[in-house]
């Protein structure tokens, strides 16, 4: 398993016990990192219940990425309480369920650009915020989370494929920038987990359905196993490794049919 000890991460997108957030929370807690927690307004008190549940206890500080004012005051307590910062994670997502439903050709503008503002824009954002803090550990690992729908059609993804399509881009973009100062930039590919941001993709079950009679290993991931991988991509152990999309899926991506 990788070592965390010392480190100091930072985990954006908890909402509560099934969020693949929490479960790299976890991963990464039991591994001996200690965290700062994000919620949006209405989770507060989740995710300080939840919290109780790590070996050191987390910060717990509010953070919408839409918001450039709520980002900055974010990274100055984190900078205040951790004197820098070793890893990020960004598990936000967000469409308007109007543009989940319907043809995709009748995505609204602003449907699109709130999408790809919480979705894609937010990691360029949060990295801004996070170099300088990573630049006094003499480098950071940043980590995103991602799906097959930026490459492939999944009934009712629709706008979401795009913004994640945006998203793997920029992690791309963002590794090439940030790579001369020691900070690398990955994302896991996900296969479907049964969240709170997947119920709200009408059909997902049936998404659900298909990963085990298709995918290599005949069944669907659960977060534990994207937690662990994801938290892989954070270590020292990924030293190397950065720009990549990790595909932790059951290997559902390799099938023709
Ligand atoms: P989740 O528990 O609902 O997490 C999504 C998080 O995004 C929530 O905490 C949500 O907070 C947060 N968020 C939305 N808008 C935000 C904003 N403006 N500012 C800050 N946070 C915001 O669902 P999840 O499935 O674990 O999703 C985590 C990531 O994994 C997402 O990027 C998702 O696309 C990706 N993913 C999921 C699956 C899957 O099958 N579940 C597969 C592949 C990839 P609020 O609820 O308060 O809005």
């Amino acid at each position: 398993m990788s070592d965390f000890t010392g480190k100091h991460g930072l985990i954006i997108g908890v909402a509560n016990k099934r969020s693949l957030a929490w479960a790299i929370a976890q991963s990464t807690a039991r591994a001996g990192a200690r965290l700062a927690l994000t919620y949006q307004g209405r989770f507060e008190e989740h995710v300080h219940e939840l919290s109780q549940g790590l070996a050191s206890s987390p910060l717990v500080l509010p953070c919408d990425v839409t918001s450039d004012s709520d980002i900055d005051a974010l990274f100055a307590k984190v900078d205040a309480e951790f004197g820098g910062l070793d890893f990020l994670v960004h598990g936000a997502a967000f469409a308007s369920r109007d543009d989940l439903v319907g043809p995709f050709v009748n995505t609204s503008r602003d449907g699109f650009r709130l999408a790809l503002d919480v979705s894609a824009y937010s990691l360029i954002a949060l990295a801004r915020g996070a170099a300088p803090l990573m630049a006094k550990r003499g480098g950071g690992s940043i980590l995103t989370l991602t799906y097959l729908g930026s490459e492939r059609v999944f009934p009712n993804y629709k706008v979401m494929g795009v913004a994640k399509a945006a998203l793997e881009a920029t992690v791309r973009y963002l590794a090439a920038d940030v790579g001369p100062n020691n900070i690398r930039v990955n994302a896991v590919s996900a296969g479907p987990v049964k969240t709170l941001a997947a119920a709200g993709i009408s059909g997902f079950s049936s998404i659900l359905h298909v990963y085990p009679e298709r995918a290599p290993l005949r069944r669907n991931v659960d977060a534990a196993e994207v937690g662990d991988a994801a938290a892989f991509l954070l270590s020292d152990a990924a030293r190397g490794i950065t720009g990549e999309v990790l595909m932790v899926d059951a290997g559902f991506h390799v099938t023709g049919m």
